[in-house]
């Protein structure tokens, strides 16, 4: 049985229209020999009536905090409505389907409500479904906790029920669609030319930090990852491949790198040994800032001085715990940490002179820069975001 999960982000079941295009993916699916498993999220965005953030409106925040229960529960009903509605579509066409809460398609979780941690995924109602040669139709989003009270698996977790399923099904493939045709080369409000990535590893997928996770939740890579089952996104409203998911990436491609992203609001701070060598609190810096809970990025520890950086909203915060210690620090505002994604990049000499070449032609200063084996991040001001993506992006000739 060739089983394919096809799942349907909120825009692509907000209206009747889309929901024929949903149609017509489940058909051309069947028609290829696969056995579609369908997940749906709820219909449509906020404002719209029975989106999350709609149905979360109707209650309070003082009545959402002391019960919990009853917000999964509520919740929940997005993506149940939705795969009602979807079976409907279905049988208007004469597709036969099965519609099914997370719980009763056997997304088992413990009782974390509102971002439940899956304990195991029972697909036999699923699979009796399919032998039936009937569509499955699963709500995402949600399971049910060993107790029996419905549990909802974290905000964007359809993907997720997709991915769980895939696994636990060892589906041919998972197909998320929504409404972009995939992962770009780059944001493409920043690069007017970026392009589609046709091929792409689940380890680079995790370096597109904020594109990426726009478009399939991170988590949801990690599972397909681990089931070594390929994602593929695309878009619901054209016939366009997409961008593949996979463990190789793109193999044949010559150019080593993938894509580049980037992450604005970074402070940069220095703390000098020199003038601070008298302060005991200068040695257990990253310890009190663990403590405090301010996350640290892009770290370098020198004899003479430490470097790192930290959120622009937690700075308010840093600068105050750091002053009553006394510590001396000097501060760069506004930095932009840009990742220059690649896994082929690996044992290939001259990416970073390449890269620190471009960026100087261009007059742009490097404040900092990390790699690992996928990805290069230099730290530029912010001011010069925009000049280093676009001038990276034609020196790797990423537009196609
Ligand atoms: N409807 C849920 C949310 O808005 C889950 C999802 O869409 O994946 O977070
Ligand atoms: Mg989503």
């Amino acid at each position: 049985m060739k089983i394919l999960i096809q799942k349907f982000g909120g825009t692509s079941v907000s209206t009747h229209e889309k929901r024929l295009n949903v149609v017509q993916k489940i058909a051309n699916a069947k028609k290829l020999g696969y056995y579609p498993v369908v997940v749906v999220s709820a219909m449509g965005r906020k404002g719209q009536p029975y989106s999350t953030d709609t149905l979360l409106s109707l209650i309070t925040e003082d009545f959402k905090d002391k019960n919990l229960l009853a917000v999964d529960l509520l919740m929940s009903c997005g993506e149940v409505i939705s795969c009602i509605v979807m079976s409907n579509e279905l049988n208007n066409q004469n597709i036969a389907s099965v519609p099914l809460t997370g719980g009763q398609a056997g997304i088992i979780t413990d009782d974390n409500y509102s971002n439940a941690s899956v304990i195991s995924t029972e697909c036999d109602n699923i699979i009796r479904i399919l032998k039936e040669d009937k569509v499955p139709i699963v709500a995402g989003f949600q399971g049910i906790s060993e107790k029996g009270f419905i549990t909802t698996l974290g905000r964007g977790g359809s993907d997720v029920t997709a991915a769980l399923l895939g696994a636990a099904l060892k589906a041919e493939e998972i197909e998320i669609y929504t409404d972009v045709d995939g992962i770009m080369t780059a944001d493409p409000r920043i690069v007017s030319n970026a392009s589609l990535i046709k091929e792409i590893s689940y380890n680079e997928v995790f370096q597109f930090a904020d594109q990426g996770a726009k478009v399939i939740h991170p988590r949801a890579v990690e599972i397909a990852m681990r089931a070594n089952i390929p994602l593929v996104i695309k878009n619901t409203m054209n016939n366009c491949n997409g961008t593949i998911i996979n463990s190789a990436g793109d193999q044949n491609s010559d150019n080593v790198i993938t894509g580049i992203t980037h992450m604005s609001d970074r402070v940069q701070i220095t703390v000098e040994h020199d003038l601070n060598k008298n302060n005991s609190y200068y040695y257990e810096l990253f310890d009190i800032l663990a403590k405090n809970l301010i996350s640290i990025d892009l770290i370098n520890v020198f004899p003479k001085e430490k470097i790192f950086t930290i959120d622009k909203k937690d700075f308010n915060k840093f600068n105050k715990i750091i002053n009553n210690l006394k510590i001396n620090y000097s501060k760069v505002d506004s930095c932009s940490k840009i990742a220059i994604i690649g896994s082929r990049m690996r044992g290939i000499p001259g990416v970073m002179a390449k890269i620190l070449k471009t960026l100087t032609k261009e007059g742009i200063e490097v404040l900092q820069t990390a790699d690992s084996h996928t990805t290069i991040w230099c730290l530029v001001e912010d001011k010069n975001t925009q000049k280093s993506i676009n001038a990276l992006h034609r020196e790797f000739c990423l537009s196609k």
